[in-house]
Order: C-alpha cells, then sequence, then structure tokens
C-alpha cells in the first residue's frame, strides 16, 4: 500500500521502503525516465538494499529475459531509471513519516485509530476489533468535533466510540 506525499514521492506508510513486506525505511529515490511521455513519473523511496536487488544493469537484465525468466516484476533495466539520494524537500517528509508511530502513541486513543486507518491494518483497541473503515469515521468524527465535544467522545468506551463516529459521519449505515 503505497502513500504518495506532498513533493509526489511514493513510500509505504512510516516511510518505509515500497518493495513488497520490506520493513526497512526508504532512503534511495527511483523514477521511471519514460522515452515517450513528457508527463513526470512519480518517484519511488526504496531502501540501499532492494535498490541492489531490483535494479539491475542493462545485460543482466537481457540474461534473465534470454533465460525465461519472468523479468518484469522483480526486475528493471538501471538504465531506464534515475537513482539518487532524496533531495531536501523529501529528506523532510521522510523524516515526518518516520516520526508517525511516536506521534500515534503520543496522541493516545485516537492515535490508535489514525495508525489503523494509515496502515490499513485491524487492530484491536481496549478489546475492540476496529477496522480500517471504523477507524476512518473516529478520525473524520475526532477533528471535525468542538474541543469540548471531543472530550465527551474521547471518555467513552471503544465500542461506543465507534458507533458514535460511524452514526455521525456516515448516517448510520
Ligand atoms: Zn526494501
Amino acid at each position: 500500500m503505497r502513500k504518495t506525499l506532498k513533493s509526489g514521492l511514493q513510500v509505504k506508510p512510516r516511510g518505509r521502503c515500497v518493495d513488497s513486506l520490506c520493513p526497512e525505511y526508504a532512503t534511495v529515490v527511483v523514477t521511471f525516465q519514460s522515452r515517450y511521455s513528457t508527463a513526470p513519473e512519480n518517484p519511488v523511496g526504496y531502501c540501499a538494499r532492494h535498490v541492489e536487488k531490483r535494479f539491475v544493469d542493462d545485460e543482466t537484465y537481457r540474461q534473465r529475459d534470454n533465460a525465461g525468466a519472468v523479468t518484469g516484476r522483480h526486475v528493471f533495466p538501471r538504465s531506464s531509471y534515475e537513482i539518487r539520494e532524496p533531495n531536501e524537500v523529501e529528506s523532510a517528509e521522510l523524516a515526518w513519516e518516520r516520526g508517525a508511530e511516536g506521534r500515534w502513541k503520543a496522541e493516545g486513543r485516537i492515535g490508535e485509530y489514525r495508525r489503523i486507518v494509515e496502515l490499513h491494518a485491524a487492530a484491536d483497541v481496549d478489546g475492540v476489533f476496529v477496522d480500517g473503515w471504523t477507524a476512518g469515521a473516529c478520525v473524520a468524527l475526532h477533528d471535525s468535533l468542538s474541543e469540548r465535544n471531543r472530550v465527551r467522545w474521547l471518555a467513552m468506551p471503544t465500542a461506543e466510540q465507534c458507533h458514535v463516529a460511524i452514526q455521525l459521519t456516515m448516517g448510520g449505515k
């Protein structure tokens, strides 16, 4: 699940490498250089290990092709990509993304809901299993409430919080 940052850089949530299931931070920016299109491609963040593994020289790429290996999904010809360090803006964005876990923890309950939404991963919140859709309703409601109502809503038990959030943001569906 990729996330597009304001600069256009795509990474996994929390600033992670886009390679599937890779837990490493993205530290290298890779951009496809299209010869035929003038529309700029989104740069993508990888960890250094996956850049080495996925982006091979043309000779290696051809050999794998000839050997009948399925190249498309796992290996890419390095010459078709720009591979570089993150620029200043991207570095700042990546640092912010890496701090997400700490911010969620510091926020308490609403941070737990934000985490579920951002990671698209249902989780147990005080004994209640909360899915992404419900957590999204909680975040939307929380962020739209006045300070006073927000305190009241946050004081509710999890199940009630979720119920109220769905009622008020989705009309009870
Ligand atoms: Zn990686």
